[in-house]
């Protein structure tokens, strides 16, 4: 039987578009865990929130979509590892099937005739070797990250794909990634997924905050308009950026923007998105416009010492922020407490009210001898953002959490350990 592909074109933000010549010899069957109409709104971009996409889509009825050209790469394996190379996308071939992804939901036989005539006309066009036809839950990192296509009947289906193909060169010897890049990406998935966000490696401004060390995010992706034009943006613990929908490859800082409508859209958007009101008048936001001490965490608070002596104070993700009641314009920012070798009794009751209260906010306790704790103040890694999450990872499991400027994780049980998630990348 013949089949027709239908066009079905993803909006340019949801891929990576490449000059002609990329490298195809990987194709990975995924189910969507969704309905047709849901579905195809998805994959080709214009639910903007989840940036995803793929090359083929493959309803119930056997209908056969194309989203992404073959040598564009689309965006479906995410953190992904095979026979010795991440990033799968890159020279990998995506294609969904409608299924719940349940393991009881079927997939009607009209569905899986479509499915290997594809397949088979993508192996041969390809020349892609038995061994990399293969389901998303084999190559996802870390191991279980997915499951799909749960309940497809892999085995028979890939016999029948290379039912009278010739075979190819035998598969190499299976490898494991190297333990760093999979810690690495475990870190950096759990960062997103902890600020309710998703990784995606191809996309440009993941990329920018992982170069320029932005330290882990905060919130999910944001959209505002400024300019006549429609931005997405991103809070990360070291900036806030931002770039024109379809211009990914144009990325400003908050940080480093003019005055301007953008700049003063923008940082609206950034203390909106975090709860957090702007004040133009404000000695601390003032302070906060003009100095590297990140995105605001908490509104202005007061703190009453034993003494009776009152401050008010605004957590920042790189630094807090202390004032004398009474004394607006004098703004202390707490790492000049941390940073003394010596400090009156009243200082420090100061600084140790401060830290309790940074890790309050996050629904946690303030432990001065935990040595992550220690760390993450001898490195000034600013305010943390989440609470301790444990990372498994096969043999060693980690516990890491997401501080301003980066991740610290440490190996679980050996608690004297501490690393940081920017000496990896
Ligand atoms: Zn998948």
């Amino acid at each position: 039987m013949e089949y027709t592909i239908i066009q079905y074109p993803a909006l340019p933000s949801a891929y990576t578009a490449q000059k002609p010549g990329r490298r195809i010899d990987m194709i990975v069957l995924h189910a969507t865990g969704g309905v047709k109409t849901g579905d195809l709104w998805t994959l080709s971009g214009r639910d903007r929130t989840h940036l995803v996409s793929c090359h083929y889509y493959i309803t119930k009825l056997g209908e056969i979509y194309q989203l992404v050209q073959d040598k564009d790469i689309a965006w479906h394996a995410g953190v992904s590892f095979w026979q010795g190379e991440s990033d799968c996308n890159r020279f990998s071939l995506g294609v969904e099937l409608e299924n719940l992804n349940t393991g009881r939901d079927p997939y009607p036989q009209a569905q899986l005739d479509a499915a290997r005539w594809l397949v088979r006309t993508k192996v041969q066009q390809y020349r892609i070797p038995r061994a990399r036809l293969v389901r998303h839950a084999d190559i996802a990192q870390p191991p279980g990250r997915k499951t799909d296509p749960r309940g497809f009947p892999w085995e028979s289906f890939v016999a029948q794909v290379y039912a009278d193909v010739a075979p190819g060169p035998p598969p190499p010897p299976p490898s494991t990634p190297p333990t760093e890049e999979v810690l690495r990406t475990a870190l950096l998935d759990a960062a997103y997924r902890r600020a309710r966000h998703v990784y995606h490696p191809d996309w440009a401004l993941h990329q920018y905050a992982i170069r320029e060390r932005l330290g882990p995010p905060i919130v999910p992706l944001l959209r505002f308009r400024a300019e006549n034009r429609d931005w997405v943006a991103e809070i990360y613990g070291v900036d806030a950026i931002c770039s024109p929908v379809g211009g990914w490859q144009d990325i400003r800082r908050l940080s480093q923007l003019p005055d301007g409508e953008l700049k003063r859209a923008f940082r609206q958007e950034v203390y909106r998105a975090l709860g957090v009101a702007y004040h133009a008048d404000w000695a601390f936001h003032q302070y906060a416009d003009r100095n590297p001490i990140g995105v605001p965490l908490s509104e202005s608070f007061r703190l009453t010492l034993s003494s009776g002596e009152s401050y008010s104070a605004q957590i920042f993700s790189l630094d807090t922020l202390i004032s004398p009641t009474g004394q607006w314009n004098t703004v202390i920012p707490l790492s000049q407490l941390l940073a003394a070798s010596q400090l009156a009794p009243r200082d420090a009751e100061l600084r140790d009210a401060l830290l309790q209260r940074q890790y309050q906010r996050i629904g946690a306790k303030y432990h001065p001898e935990w040595a992550m704790h220690q760390a993450a103040i001898r490195w000034q890694v600013g305010a943390p953002l989440s609470n301790q999450e444990r990372i498994e990872m096969g043999r060693v499991d980690y516990v890491a959490q997401s501080y301003g400027r980066d991740v610290l994780y440490s190996p679980e049980g050996d608690w004297g350990i501490v690393k940081r998630l920017s000496e990896l990348l």
